[in-house]
């Protein structure tokens, strides 16, 4: 098909052409005397991104899963207690790969559309006396429903339950796209991966570790081999790895955290903020509404749209590609046909979100859901010109608008 593929899906994202030159470089010796020219810097600036003065970075060739192994299996224990909500697939995966390392997950089941239950953790830590919870996993952003949790709110009420348990973060679809604070919210462990904020392909998984969490590794008896935190440190404090690092995704790192801080981290999340809040008046415009079920929850990342009764929000993917090359998310798992997705983070700006919001709206008539043909368009364009930011142009132009 000619033209463009419009990827919009939540990962991986569109690479940005500056990260993709960065990446156009020849293979090279990973034990050479100027590799850690590189990487020492990456380890640094990587730390500004998670907010992290005190806090440990690690790079594993890997995917955010990867990233969730290392995490468990480097500071916890067989049998070790751990508590977590399951809202979406990501959570609900999560899970089950703590409980295939032999973790005891104490799960709260909690209605898909909603976030992480504050309460219920805050009641059950307190119920914990004996403080067999040695960690709290926390989905900031489920990518399957649209859902964002506050993380900040789950630190209160570890406190305010004098609970010493971890508190571990999925940040794969949020970190360097929406507010993450590690050493702020005492985040102990945060997880990402390379394809979604960070706008690479897909192969590194980027985790967070706090001292607390470093301190828990002598403890830890979960198997691990290839995602071992020791192996890192002892090479990584002088820009070397254990085994051999993707060196090209890491040129493609150095151009990403780049533009991420010349953009400025604020700015990214209030870019993510307004092209969400687009989709969201789009949807609106539509007369449909978001998976997630209250504003408080609803993601600046990814928007999981309900299509009506008797549709298949899948088919609406589907089409949507083979019609119009227009790669939408699919409903996974418990949601599957009873939404499509619209991932809405990367390097993405008003018009093209506006690609996406006219390509969704024209897919959904095919099907038959009746929506107006460029009402959720219309909704998106108003809202993106009442808040796009002032330009400097010259007066004569400015005059004659
Ligand atoms: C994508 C994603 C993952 C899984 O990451 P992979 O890179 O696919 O292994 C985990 N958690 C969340 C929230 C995600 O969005």
């Amino acid at each position: 098909m000619p033209g463009r593929n419009a990827l919009f899906i939540p990962g991986p994202t569109n690479m940005p052409a500056a990260v993709r030159r960065a990446m156009d470089v020849p293979l090279e010796d990973m034990r050479a005397l100027d590799f850690p020219e590189l990487t020492l810097g990456l380890f640094k600036d990587l730390k500004k991104i998670f907010k992290t003065e005190t806090g440990q970075v690690f790079m594993f060739p890997g995917s955010g899963t990867g990233g969730w192994e290392a995490a468990i299996t480097n500071t916890l224990s067989p049998g070790d207690k751990v508590l977590a909500a399951r809202f979406g697939q990501f959570s609900h995966l999560w899970v089950d790969l703590c409980q295939r390392h032999g973790l005891e997950v104490e799960v709260v089941d909690v209605e898909w559309g909603e976030g992480v239950p504050v309460d219920i953790f805050g009641e059950r830590l307190a119920a914990d006396s004996e403080h067999q919870i040695k960690a709290i996993l926390v989905c900031q952003n489920e990518t399957a429903t649209g859902v964002t949790s506050d993380v900040a709110a789950v630190r209160r009420a570890m406190d305010g339950a004098g609970h010493p348990a971890m508190l571990y973060v999925d940040g794969v679809s949020s970190i360097a796209s929406i507010d993450f604070r590690m050493d702020e919210w005492g985040v102990d462990l945060a997880v990402s991966g390379s394809q979604k904020g960070f706008m690479l392909p897909t192969g590194l998984a980027i985790v967070a570790a706090s001292q607390k969490a470093l301190a828990a590794y002598d403890s830890a008896r979960c198997p691990r081999c290839f995602f071992d935190f020791g192996d890192m440190m002892r090479t990584n404090k002088d820009g070397y790895f254990p085994y051999t690092p993707a060196t090209t995704l890491m040129h493609g790192l150095r151009a990403s955290i780049d533009l991420l801080l010349e953009e400025g981290l604020e700015n990214v999340f209030a870019r993510h903020h307004r092209l969400a809040e687009g989709v969201r008046r789009a949807v609106d415009a539509w007369g449909l509404s978001l998976c997630a079920k209250e504003p408080k929850w609803y993601s600046d990342t990814v928007s999981a749209i309900c299509v009506p009764e008797g549709f298949n929000g899948n088919e609406v993917a589907k089409l949507a590609y083979l019609r119009y090359n227009l790669s939408l998310g699919l409903g996974l798992s418990k949601v599957a046909g009873k939404v499509f997705r619209i991932g809405h983070l990367g390097d993405l700006n008003d018009l093209m979100l506006l690609t996406a919001i006219a390509g969704a709206e024209m897919t959904m008539r095919d099907i038959g859901i009746s929506v107006d043909l460029g009402s959720g368009v219309a909704a998106a364009q108003e809202y993106y010109r009442q808040t796009a930011r002032p330009v400097d142009m010259p007066l004569a132009v400015a005059a004659s608008m």
